[in-house]
């Protein structure tokens, strides 16, 4: 065995031999892949096999569809067949609700390409000729689903990996990752020591172990899940003939059940109800390729569901059940890439479908390794959209959740209940009063939008308009008239001290950083010159600020995503060690409160609160001062994402409640209303506001997302200059645009394809009702020949739930488009 090695891969699974192949692919060959038993001991050997290109989220989806369609280009290059049975799928949608799901899913395909097509229960019928009718309402026909031999896939990578140099140590066990002081990794196994650069802990059902080796305990957690294989069938063999020999695949939601032709009979699986996790604190390292104790009464139901919708099961005899574990993350989705703080530490786990997704994910894992760029949009894959708040408890809250709810409806306004209310803000019990109806992001609790008094605060989940609609308008014109009072703590704060911190936040940040008092928006590039954040960095003087005791002359507070929080944490560790000087940075999470105030009375509550001067004049859009209001001493921050005039008001959170009830009593005389996400939202598409995760999102550049002035090319050196002012001369290929759609009682959410001329030209990152311009708003990106002001601005369509709307593409915000309203 080799005892260096450039990465050592742990876990011979599906996806462990999927990112050995891809960095091989990628040109680094000096790579390992240590198996503790055979290739595919772990949960692959017992899969179904099935593979589907159909996701709610079309980032995972197009990550699904280059899995499949890297099937046949396997086959060829290792010499091992991957048994690819591509017998299409059809989606059946039990009413309408689902219905709407698939023509919603349907649309998103549409701009990667996907040939998905709506068919009628009739046209379903003659493609799965054994189901009954009545029990559907139409479905979605995708022609790229199918299944494929677990086996035959992560022997044919390993295969075409070790043509390409790479080295496969079978029962080779790693039990102990050790970290060298030079950056280097020890991987400690039976057979010796590998140091290592990177290693990549693909340990499927155990990850778990492996991330605790490194003291990190990841958000995964094992099921059960059965399937069953009937006894032949003699209706089977003409279907067969029919369809080219394999027979079709098809999804049952309501029924919970897949279906597929199986060595004459039928395979049936279910994602029940009554789900049971396995090895919730460890999984046993005598595991072997061993199956569990199936248990037909857990999934009587969707037997009994099967038998209604499909009745040849119910005369079938039961040839085989597999009962066999695999793991979740929270969300049902991959936890990929590096680990914060642990240079050369990665993952690739958690991977529920890696039949469907391992291509993907190996791909985007060797980009990552050998480029620093996963080469597309990974954000709801990336493990770090977890934080610290997820302990097993929550995993597993979560993850039961999830599987349960595997081929239930999500609606695009929903939020799930398990493992909430986790964290929550000093004032959550007033806002709870005040009829808050809940979100929770990053683990923390938000009120989306408060009910009005004597109502239930739940909000009725719908592809619709939902009963939020008409309260939020109330909350949009209460704010736009008067004042508005928003909970912000969730907001992500990073803070920065020392002597090295100006030089520091220069490096990474595209805008100059401001003198102190004042603050910044800037957005943060990777070295491809790539939109990986966008801040605003607030420079508080900490001579002026005696409650601050850090070492050197200022203070920066760098304000963002509160769901990027762990993304962010993760690239600032990754860059402070490149910088000579000193530099002391945390993420503040939630130790420090947020509230803000907006609307045109906003002024007059402040004024109220304070002896300082905070005119005009006195105090400028984009100011920050310590400011004390009342016994509360507050940072105070001139801005407010509204687009209105506003202030932020950052306290320790032991003084929040004390700074809500000054706030709440100063604006009484000016009938100020509590307003929660959903109207900051609203207020957003008035101005066509972009949001991180929405519209700025590591795959476009900022000049695509029309951040030109906020990046300054002539301030010197900085984190992604060359390769953005590359892109500036080369001319963005597309610009984001924000376009008003003639919906009828459905807004574009995200997602959906924008048409014009018969084809389909962009995207849409996110929309809504904007309650105070009464427009129905869309933010997107179209090629740029489509985005210029001398090009028409008509003749878009949006489509929504399956339906083509006109939109007009609008060239100023909807409101105050001078910005008098912000800086006056
Ligand atoms: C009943 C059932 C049906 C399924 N059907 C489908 C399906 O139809 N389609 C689909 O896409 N997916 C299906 N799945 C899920 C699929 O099995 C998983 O997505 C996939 O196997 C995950 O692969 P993996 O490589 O991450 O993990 P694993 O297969 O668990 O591989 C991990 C490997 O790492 C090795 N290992 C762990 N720790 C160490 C260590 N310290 N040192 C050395 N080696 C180590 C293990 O021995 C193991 O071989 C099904 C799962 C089950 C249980």
């Amino acid at each position: 065995m080799k005892s260096t090695a450039q990465v050592v891969v742990i876990g011979g699974g599906v996806i462990g031999a999927s990112v050995l192949y891809h960095l091989t692919r990628a040109g680094w060959t000096d790579v390992v892949l240590l198996e503790r038993r055979e290739l595919t001991a772990g949960s692959t050997w017992h899969a179904a096999g099935g593979m589907h290109t159909i996701n709610g989220d079309p980032n995972v989806a197009a990550l699904q569809r280059y899995t499949v369609q890297l099937y046949e280009e396997l086959e060829k290059s290792s010499g091992v067949s991957c048994g690819v049975h591509l017998t299409g799928e059809v989606m059946l949608a039990d009413n309408e609700d689902r219905m709407d799901w698939l023509r919603m899913v349907h649309a998103r395909g549409r701009y990667l390409g996907m040939e998905t097509e709506l068919i009628s229960v009739a046209e379903a019928a003659q493609k799965v000729p054994f189901l009954v009718e009545e029990h559907f309402v139409g479905a979605l026909w995708d022609p790229v689903g199918g299944h494929v031999d677990p086996s035959g896939v992560t022997h044919a990578y390993a295969t075409a990996a070790r043509m390409s140099g790479a080295e496969v140590y079978r029962n080779t066990w790693a039990y102990d990752i050790v970290a060298n002081s030079d950056d280097t990794w020890d991987v400690v196994t039976e057979q010796g020591t590998i140091t290592c650069e990177h290693f990549v802990n693909c340990g499927g059902l155990w990850a778990r172990e492996v991330g605790r080796m490194c003291g990190l305990e990841l958000p995964i957690l094992a099921m059960e899940h059965q399937y069953l294989v009937t006894e032949q069938l003699p209706e089977i063999a003409p279907w067969l003939e029919e369809t080219g020999g394999h027979g079709v695949g098809a999804i049952d939601f309501g029924g919970e059940i897949y279906t597929r032709a199986e060595a004459g009979g039928l395979l049936l699986g279910t994602y029940e109800k009554a789900c049971v996790p396995w090895s919730t604190t460890e999984t046993p390292w005598d595991f072997g390729s061993q199956l569990l104790t199936p248990d037909l009464e857990r999934i009587a139901p969707s037997l009994a569901a099967a038998f209604e919708h499909f009745p040849i099961f119910a005369d079938a005899g039961i040839r085989n059940v597999v009962n066999g574990p695999f793991t979740f993350a929270p969300d049902g989705n991959p936890l990929i890439g590096p680990i914060r703080g642990q240079r050369g530490h990665w993952v690739a786990c958690g991977v529920m479908a890696g039949l469907s997704q391992g291509g993907g994910v190996g791909l985007a894992m060797a980009n990552w390794m050998t480029t620093g760029d996963p080469g597309f949009d990974v954000w709801g894959m990336d493990v770090a959209r977890f934080g610290d708040w997820t302990t097993p408890s929550y995993t597993k809250a979560k993850v039961m959740e999830n599987y349960s709810r595997r081929f239930s409806i999500s609606f695009p306004n929903e939020e799930l209940p398990a493992g909430r209310p986790l964290h929550t803000s000093a004032i959550h019990d007033q806002l709870d009063a005040a009829n808050a109806v809940w979100g929770a992001s990053y683990g923390l609790e938000y009120p989306l939008w408060f009910q009005r008094p004597g109502a239930e605060a739940v909000e009725q989940v719908t592809f619709h308009r939902s009963n939020a609609f008409d309260v939020v308008a109330e909350e949009v014109h209460a704010t736009r008239t008067g004042v508005g009072l928003l909970e912000t703590t969730g907001f992500a704060k990073h803070e920065f001290t020392g002597p090295g911190a100006r030089a520091f936040l220069e490096r990474t940040m595209a805008n100059r950083i401001p003198e102190p008092g004042r603050m910044a928006l800037t957005p943060m590039l990777n070295h491809q010159g790539m939109l990986i954040g966008d801040f605003t960095v607030a420079t508080i003087s900490t001579t002026t600020d005696p409650t601050d005791g850090s070492e050197g002359p200022e203070r920066f507070l760098v304000f963002g995503s509160g769901a990027a929080e762990g993304h962010h944490e993760r690239w600032f560790r990754s860059q402070l060690p490149h910088t000579g000087d000193r530099v002391a940075y945390r993420p503040l999470s939630h130790e420090m409160a947020g509230l803000s105030i907006s609307g045109p009375a906003a002024r007059q509550v402040l004024a109220s609160l304070t002896d300082m001067d905070v005119s005009n004049d006195s105090f400028r859009f984009l100011d920050v001062r310590r400011m004390d209001l009342g016994m509360v001493p507050a940072l105070v921050a001139r801005i407010s994402f509204t687009g209105d005039l506003g202030y932020e008001f950052w306290v320790p959170a032991s003084l929040q409640q004390r700074l809500f009830q000054l706030l709440t009593e100063a604006g009484e005389p000016h009938g100020m209303r509590l307003f929660g996400l959903r109207a900051l939202d609203s207020m957003r598409f008035d101005k066509g506001f972009g949001a991180w995760a929405s519209e700025y999102r590591p795959v476009y550049t900022p000049w695509e997302a029309r951040m030109d002035r906020f990046v300054k090319l002539d301030k010197g050196d900085f984190i992604g200059r060359e390769a953005a002012a590359a892109s500036l001369a080369a001319g963005p290929e597309r610009r984001l645009c924000l376009l008003d759609v003639d919906v009828d009682g459905a807004d574009a959410l995200g997602d959906e394809p924008i048409w014009h001329d018969g084809e389909v030209v962009g995207w849409v990152t996110s929309g809504g009702y904007a309650h105070w311009s009464e427009v129905s708003c869309a933010l997107g990106y179209l090629p740029v020949a489509l985005t210029g002001t001398d090009s028409p601005s008509t003749g878009f369509e949006v489509e929504v739930l399956g339906v083509r709307r006109a939109a007009t593409r609008l060239d100023e915000p909807l409101f105050d488009p001078s910005g008098s309203r912000m800086r006056s």
